[in-house]
């Protein structure tokens, strides 16, 4: 191999992209990381990093409604609106919730430059398999030769064309940072993840809210546990959730909108937010001419190590349809880079991976689910414990939620588990080790947790599991 180091271009800076540009650089390759929208894409400007802001100060407001049920009394002078203990000025936390993501964004090029990786602020389109056209946003076209390119340009959200955006009153979850004010009735479209989190959220801050989902249930896709505790948990605080329910379209009216359902009812609120799911952002960037092979959703197709169909370009994150999570679109930034330039690589494991649903309880999952056990796809034992039970959920008032451990029959081997609690997202973290390391359900029960803890619920649903064979 020559001296000359390799060229990598990247299309996209969010974290498929940037954490590879990263690695790409530490291997020691030439890298150019193109991005239409800012650095960090929409995981660190519209999806991800402000929507987990939002839901932190609906929390944090909700923790002052429980309070009273504690014995803590609030001065009557307090500030109020009668109904809520604490009211959130909506102007003030979209302006925080912008500013830092801009901050997070600042800050991941900073560390790109550090590692002396070029950023241009464009769109980049393939050329051929290995010539990459920069076009700028300030400055003329370039072409760039290119040993290895990886695509990571993310997606965008759906948008149906009987309820059309328009950044008002009908709104997308990248555009609802702009609102002034807080929406007095917010109908929520699509119970998944987003439309759920963000119902949750919309609640906590104060608004009235309504959920249409077109399913049985909130969350389709999750444990049904973990789902019905959700749907349980929305409707005793007040949300109206609406089942088997399928938006056919939305329009303004007057100073609010009508959102229209297939069964001819209507719902009308002040403001509708559209969580139908997204659109791969792989249309006109030259990925069919150059021959990669694209689904009939129009996500890249690529395989474990993130290759596509073309020798030389890789693909990573929401565009490949694989798991449309930030932590998954970076390692498979990560692990195109080391297979693309030489270095040690495993490919990517979708069991390790643990995903999480910031609700309120949260939901965090990992492994195989009770659904491949029950159908068949895997042989292993569940448990499932209530939080009430465990002493520390008590002192806290923690009353939804639960542990699930699945492992395999007779040897005990960790293969999945479920945690709907308080920062599940963190208390994932021993399953997550067990189902990664093959630990068995004794390992597990044999470690010393803290008490009382949350984490004395994962020991103690371990032991349970304990084969007497
Ligand atoms: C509301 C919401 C909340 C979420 N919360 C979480 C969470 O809590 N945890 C989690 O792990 N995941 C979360 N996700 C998912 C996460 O945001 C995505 O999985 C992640 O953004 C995918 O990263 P990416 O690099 O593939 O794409 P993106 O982050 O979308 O970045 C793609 C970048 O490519 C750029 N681009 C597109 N086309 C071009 C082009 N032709 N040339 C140059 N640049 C281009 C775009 O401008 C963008 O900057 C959430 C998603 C949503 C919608």
């Amino acid at each position: 191999m020559s001296d000359r180091k390799a060229s990598v271009v990247v299309l996209g800076g969010g974290p498929g992209g940037y954490e590879a540009a990263l690695v790409a650089a530490h291997l020691g390759a030439s890298v150019t990381v193109v991005d239409r929208d800012g650095l960090g894409g929409a995981a660190v400007l519209t999806d991800c990093v402000p929507s987990k802001t939002l839901i932190s100060i609906s929390d944090f407001m909700s923790r002052f409604e429980a309070a009273t049920d504690l014995g803590v009394g609030f001065p009557a002078d307090a500030p109020g609106d009668g109904d809520h203990v604490a009211t959130a000025d909506a102007s003030r936390v979209n302006a925080r919730i912008l500013a830092l993501a801009a901050a997070q964004s600042h800050d991941i090029g900073q560390r790109l430059q550090a590692d002396g990786i070029r950023v241009c602020r464009g769109v980049g389109r393939l050329l051929s398999s290995t010539k990459v056209r920069l076009e700028p946003a300030d400055g003329d076209p370039e072409e760039i030769e290119a040993d290895v390119v990886l695509v990571a340009t993310g997606a965008t959200p759906r948008v149906m064309d009987s309820a059309r955006p328009d950044g008002e009153r009908i709104l997308t979850w990248q555009q609802i940072y702009g609102l002034t004010e807080l929406p007095e009735k917010l109908v929520v479209v699509g119970s998944g993840v987003t439309g759920a989190e963000l119902a949750h959220a919309y609640l906590g801050l104060g608004s009235e809210v309504v959920l249409v989902s077109s399913r049985d249930r909130v969350l389709p896709g999750e444990d049904a546990d973990a789902a019905t505790v959700i749907e349980n948990v929305f409707r005793r605080r007040g949300m109206q959730v609406l089942n088997r329910s399928r938006a056919a379209g939305a329009e303004r009216v007057g100073d609010g909108v009508v959102v229209r359902l297939e069964d001819g009812r209507t719902v009308e609120g002040s403001h509708v937010l559209l969580a139908v799911g997204s659109v791969p952002q792989t249309a006109g960037i030259g990925l069919e001419e150059a021959g990669v092979e694209l689904t009939p959703s129009g996500h890249v197709r690529v395989d474990r190590v993130s290759r596509t169909s073309v020798r030389g370009i890789y693909a990573a994150g929401d565009c490949t349809g694989v798991l449309p999570l930030a932590s998954v679109a970076a390692m498979q930034g990560r692990i195109a880079m080391a297979h693309s330039l030489g270095d040690a690589v495993a490919p990517l494991n979708l069991r390790g991976v643990s995903a999480h649903i910031f609700t309120d309880p949260e939901i965090a999952t990992v492994g195989y689910s009770q659904k491949d056990i029950d159908e068949g796809l895997i042989d292993a034992q569940t448990v499932m414990l209530p939080l009430a039970t465990n002493p520390r959920a008590k002192m806290q008032n923690v009353q939804d939620g639960f542990v699930k451990l699945f492992a395999r029959p007779g040897i005990g081997t960790v293969v999945g588990g479920v945690v709907v609690a308080p920062r599940a997202s963190e208390l994932i973290f021993p399953v997550t080790l067990a189902v990664q390391h093959r630990l068995t359900v004794d390992q597990l029960a044999a470690t010393f947790t803290v008490y009382p803890s949350m984490s004395g619920s994962i020991a103690e649903a371990a032991r349970r599991l304990h084969s007497l064979d």
